[in-house]
């Protein structure tokens, strides 16, 4: 956690949002999401822990220069956008999403003009998380030498990638990506980001634990299903996926009068098709991508008991 001194980042941050000319581009986003929160992911989330002091005042006498930024790369629906959101609530700081669509458009000169303004916003709220979703979607076109766009793209990727390299201010950048294929190969060199992991669909252990969090979240006990049952019930469901099916049962209960069962939750299992599943060639190809250029988001050798059970109860 950030050393506060008394002041909580998160009311400074909304102060200055309050202040900050509007510009469209940029929200604050109420971080209430903590790590807690997230099925599996181990190894990203211990990397989180571990980088969480680095913006304290104690780290930068010690000499720590402040950590850039992360990219998640990985399947949709696997909790990369969770995982930003409780980025900011893991290291105590104002989190800001940036909609990279909304940076381009608008007269010649505008996109640069609008990165920027998203440069000065987040600098002056700093320290800060700022959220990229999806960004692949606006740098897509920097791939194309700009033949598509006059080479806005191009320049505006240019600038954005001179700031990450160059930035001082504490803006901790983390950046979610579904399709590498649309990312300039610069993008992902060493030393943008300080770690780049791969998301994977979780395994039947990572599944068990996201039903514990998914019927919680939605206000029922965990204990009251069992979860090792269910996790083995919905191999290739992501944790998206697996919420989708709860609320499905939630539905169908409501509608009878009456609280969820198990066999509601089998039996909405029955009509999802996992995305993963109908895009197997998709799936199969950003796993190849990834491997040796990412590191995995998941703790999946670890034999040891996690979350008080053991692998062998799941698999
Ligand atoms: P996309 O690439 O489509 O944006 P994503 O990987 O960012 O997907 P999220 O938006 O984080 O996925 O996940 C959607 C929802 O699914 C989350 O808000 C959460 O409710 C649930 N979910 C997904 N993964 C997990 C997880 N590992 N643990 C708990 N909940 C999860």
């Amino acid at each position: 956690m950030v050393e506060t001194k008394g002041i909580d980042h998160r009311v400074v941050a909304r102060e200055k949002a309050r202040t900050l000319k509007r510009n469209g581009l940029v929200e604050v986003v109420e971080a209430t999401t903590s790590l807690d929160d997230i099925g599996g992911l181990g190894l990203l989330k211990d990397w989180l822990v571990r980088r969480g002091g680095a913006f304290s005042a104690s780290a930068k006498a010690y000499g720590l220069p402040a950590p850039k930024g992360l990219l998640i790369v990985g399947i949709p629906g696997t909790g990369k956008s969770l995982t930003a959101k409780a980025t900011a609530g893991a290291f105590g700081l104002p989190l800001l999403r940036l909609d990279m669509g909304r940076v381009f458009g608008g007269i010649v000169g505008q996109s640069e003009a609008n990165l920027r303004s998203v440069i000065q916003t987040a600098e002056a709220i700093a320290p800060c998380v700022l959220w990229i979703d999806e960004i692949e979607k606006g740098f897509s076109g920097s791939k194309s030498s700009g033949s598509t766009d006059g080479g806005t793209s191009s320049r505006v990727f240019g600038s954005f990638l001179s700031w990450m390299q160059e930035k001082e201010k504490p803006v901790f950048v983390v950046a979610t990506a579904n399709d590498v294929s649309k990312l300039p190969p610069e993008f992902l060199r060493k030393g943008r980001f300080d770690e780049m992991f791969f998301v994977d669909l979780p395994d039947a252990l990572e599944r068990a634990q996201i039903w514990d969090i998914v019927i919680a979240r939605h206000g029922r006990k965990p204990t009251g299903f069992d979860t090792v049952v269910l996790a083995r019930a919905c191999e290739q469901f992501t944790g998206a996926e697996i919420e989708a099916v709860f609320i499905d049962a939630l539905h169908e209960a409501y509608a009878d009068g009456r609280e969820p069962r198990p066999k509601d939750i089998l039996e909405a299992m029955t009509h999802t098709v996992p995305l993963a599943q109908l895009m197997d060639g998709q799936t199969a190809a950003l796993r190849h991508w990834a491997k040796g250029r990412a590191r995995e988001a998941a703790s999946r050798a670890a034999p040891a008991a996690r979350n008080g059970r053991r692998m062998t109860e799941v698999n």
